[in-house]
């Protein structure tokens, strides 16, 4: 049989089927089938579009045209004016929905219309992804309107959907994960699902592990880390209290300053030096000075580091918070000012590769005694973290506290023996900071200003993640500020980020796209029914944009419910 001649509705109908169900074992089914059938008549590239994506999860590029260049591109495949299109689209409010109908009234007229192949949806949307410059609108919306041209109601929608960034299928990464085990190793999913998950965590490409799976065990454990590429980070888990996280990491462990920057992961091979967020963005351009750090006072030839970049006040050397250092990841230009405005300093506390040698699986406490050996401290410029190691409760609270009067943001408690792992485990690393309750959120609404904030947009909806939707928890209006002097984020420049994700108007309030991601603080949260998700944040307020954070970062809903049912059980043990 030969590969590629799968149809793209074969592809629509595992949507459909994905939405029909939120059980994740339902989906892990669907999906694994579809694997099967993958494999033997489809091309492994495919499974990113499970995801909406038509890149691998470590290439930061991602589709999302503008709802106006959606709906642009409907008016023109159709023939419907862009003023009708608008019309039906503030009554119907989805615009996947909207292209379903218009394919569909328009089938009865064109019989002969071709049928979408998979390979030629995904080729089409990939080029939609890569034109750019002059004339570009024009190319993507006659690649789109090729597709919807042939495409059914079904097929219009999802591609749609597809285009705009919101699929909204619920394919978390781990069902998909489970479904290549279920699918290629049906016998030995105990064993394998870890497998694959490391597989995976190494090679942040499906595809990749798809096409080992097949291959089989042997070509699956083959799969590795490849220096410069962007890839996730180990992240922690919230304590309350020392005794907490001496039970989570086990004693003796590592406990270290919890440093308030920015993730940074440095990777170096041969020459070149690249920089990387947690959000998989590539930082290098921006931060010249980290790259002559790091070719000056790093030994080796070929590594990864794990860090956390501070910027600080140049003449009194104090430590900036986030909002500050966050003005150098955006910043595109100017960035020699900058750099003396905001220097920076490497706080390197990991290492995951180190001159052809995959250390991910090492114990922590071995890749620490290579970081210590590897680095040359320079004052202000490049450390490896402040650390001790200690069993005793006494001498980790000093510290903790010692950590708080520096100035630092809490503490990090490390499971000594513990391999690194990305995304959120229990066990390996836990934080410990002063009870302030925070945040990230996304921006799913805003309001204009009135006044001298007039034209401004000045309140912002924020909404949580559950499942691939958003639901809103609040209104926040404090915490930007007004004018550039102040430092940080100012409402004009919010609503700059703003305006272009705007999906419709009504009256002051606009709903924007799920993009920009914030950090909120609030006293404590309480049932309300003013919002989707059933919870309001009580007096929310922004602490930083967050450019480094993406979309899957922000606070889950459960971790609403959870805190709820903490604050419940507080208040019946004090009351
Ligand atoms: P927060 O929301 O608490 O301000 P955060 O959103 O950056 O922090 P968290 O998951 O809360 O992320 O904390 C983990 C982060 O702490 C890491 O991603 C890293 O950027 C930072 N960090 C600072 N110092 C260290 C350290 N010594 N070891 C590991 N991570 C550290």
């Amino acid at each position: 049989m030969s590969k590629r001649e799968m149809l793209y509705s074969e592809i629509v109908d595992v949507y459909e089927k994905l939405n029909s169900t939120t059980k994740r074992l339902e989906k892990e089914t669907i999906l694994s089938d579809f694997l099967k059938k993958l494999k033997e008549k489809g091309d492994s590239k495919w499974i990113y579009l499970l995801k909406g994506r038509v890149t691998p999860d470590y290439d930061e590029k991602i589709l999302g045209i503008s709802s106006k260049l959606a709906i642009k591109a409907i008016a023109t495949s159709f023939g419907i004016s862009e003023d009708e299109i608008m019309k039906r689209y503030r009554k119907v409010g989805d615009i996947g929905a909207l292209a379903e109908e218009f394919a569909n009234s328009k089938k009865q007229q064109s019989l002969f219309s071709k049928k979408l192949g998979a390979e030629k949806v995904f080729l089409n949307l990939r080029k939609v992804m890569d034109v750019g410059g002059k004339g570009s609108v024009r190319g993507k919306i006659d690649l789109v309107s090729e597709l919807l041209g042939n495409a059914s109601g079904k097929e219009a929608k999802y591609i749609i959907r597809t285009l705009i960034g919101q699929l909204r299928v619920g394919v978390a990464d781990g069902t998909l994960r489970d479904a290549i085990t279920d699918a290629f190793f049906p016998g030995e999913k105990g064993e394998m699902s870890k497998k694959v998950e490391l597989a995976y965590d190494m090679a942040n490409d499906f595809a990749v592990v798809f096409d080992s799976a097949i291959k089989g065990k042997k070509a699956l454990g083959k799969i590795n880390i490849v220096v410069g590429r962007p890839m996730n980070v180990m992240l922690p888990v919230k304590v309350t209290d020392i005794k907490e996280a001496f039970r989570i990491c086990g004693t003796p462990c590592a406990i270290e300053h919890k440093y308030d920057g920015f993730r940074v992961l440095i990777n170096k091979k041969g020459k070149d030096i690249s920089l990387f967020t947690r959000r998989l963005d590539n930082v290098t351009k921006q931060f010249p000075d980290v790259v002559k750090i790091i070719r000056e006072n790093v030994k080796g030839n070929e590594f990864i580091l794990d860090s956390e970049v501070v910027g600080y006040e140049p003449k009194t050397k104090k430590q900036k918070p986030f909002e500050a250092i966050s003005q150098r990841i955006k910043r595109k230009y100017d960035i020699e000012k900058l750099e003396k405005e905001i220097p920076v300093e490497v706080n390197a506390f990991d290492v995951l590769y180190y001159d052809g040698k995959n250390l991910m699986n090492e114990p922590f406490r071995e890749r620490r005694k290579i970081l210590e050996k590897i680095i040359k401290t320079i004052k202000l410029k490049i450390r490896v973290s402040e650390q001790i190691v200690t069993e005793d409760e006494k001498e980790a609270e000093e510290f903790y506290e010692k950590a708080i009067k520096l100035g630092e943001e809490g503490i990090m408690i490390k499971n000594l023996e513990a391999p690194y792992r990305q995304g959120r485990r229990v066990g390996f690393m836990v934080k410990l900071k002063p009870v302030v309750n925070d945040m990230d959120l996304v921006i799913t609404g805003a309001e204009y200003g009135s006044g001298k904030r007039g034209g401004l947009l000045t309140s912002y909806i924020v909404a949580c993640k559950s499942g691939d939707s958003y639901q809103e928890v609040g209104k926040v209006s404090s915490g930007l500020k007004e004018l550039e002097q102040e430092g940080g984020t100012t409402y004009e420049e919010m609503t700059k980020l703003l305006k272009p994700l705007i999906e419709n108007e009504k009256g002051k309030v606009v709903r924007v796209k799920p993009k920009i991601v914030v950090a909120v603080t609030y006293q404590n949260i309480q049932k309300s029914p003013s919002y989707d998700s059933g919870f309001a944040l009580r007096f929310p307020r922004i602490t930083a944009y967050r450019p480094d954070k993406a979309l899957k970062d922000i606070a889950d809903l459960s971790e609403f419910t959870k805190e709820w049912n903490r604050m419940l059980k507080d208040e019946s043990h004090t009351g």
